[in-house]
């Protein structure tokens, strides 16, 4: 399953870096994971907790920015 990014992205960009497809792009609110470009391989990482997988607490997480 995907990352995904949880709505308290403070847009800094440094997950971007870290991923090899570039599955993680800025959106007007936050960054989020196109789901069906990540491929799951775990080398993304939020200095502030702001990433994760699903599923959990699929409420409080966006994979198209609205
Ligand atoms: S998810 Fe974290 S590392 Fe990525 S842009 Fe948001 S705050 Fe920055
Ligand atoms: S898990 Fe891998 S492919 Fe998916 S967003 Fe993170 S770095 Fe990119």
């Amino acid at each position: 399953m995907p990352r995904v990014i949880d709505k308290d992205c403070v847009k800094c960009g440094a997950c971007t870096a870290d991923c090899p497809v570039e599955a993680i792009h800025e959106e007007p609110e936050q960054f989020v994971v196109d789901p069906n470009v990540c491929i799951d391989c775990g080398e993304c990482h939020c200095p502030f907790g702001h990433m994760g997988k699903i599923p959990f607490d699929f409420n409080k997480y966006r994979t198209q920015g609205k």
